[in-house]
């Protein structure tokens, strides 16, 4: 009983079941169980969950970082996706070690996976479409536009002459 009353608010609880941590409270938030323990060294602990593409980029670099993990797929969405054929859009939840969880989320934010909303990647994807190029295509488009304006004024204005010439000579 004082053991309880002394642990400190940043100890948190382990659900078992869900493979959780419980920042607050007594109760699973996923599961609403009270079954709760405290966390034991090599207990299986939710990272976060990703897209599979993301995922294989967590997971190379927590290998890098050799902190063991496992992909579970989850959820309604990830099956149904996988039918659709669209690899990207599955999701996957990613357990590591309770004794490596505070490596790998420091990892997770080195590599912006959490932290911004933006992921590296998604910026990498961005700026492979090169906005300088596309700006250049458009600035050149606009150039040749005002020319042909150009050209077409003056001819009319020419053949406009023409005609004058002939009508009223
Ligand atoms: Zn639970």
């Amino acid at each position: 009983m004082m053991v309880q009353e002394q642990r400190g608010s940043e100890t948190m609880l382990y659900c078992p079941k869900c493979q959780v941590l419980v920042k607050e409270g007594d109760r699973c938030p996923a599961c609403n169980s009270k079954k709760l323990r405290d966390p034991q060294e090599g207990d299986p602990v939710m990272l976060l969950t990703a897209t599979e593409k993301k995922c294989r980029r967590i997971a190379g670099a927590l290998d890098g970082q050799e902190i063991p993990h496992e992909e579970r797929v989850c959820g309604v969405e990830g099956i149904a996706s996988a039918y659709a054929g669209e690899g990207g859009m599955c999701n996957k939840n990613i357990f590591v070690p309770y004794d490596r969880l505070e490596e790998a989320v420091e990892l997770m934010y080195h590599i912006g996976v959490t932290g911004s909303g933006k992921s590296a990647e998604e910026a990498d994807e961005a700026a492979e479409m090169s906005p300088r190029k596309r700006f250049i295509v458009r600035a050149i488009s606009v150039v040749l536009f005002i020319l042909l304006i150009w050209a077409v004024v003056t001819m009319a204005d020419a053949a406009a002459g023409w005609v004058k010439s002939l009508l009223y000579p």
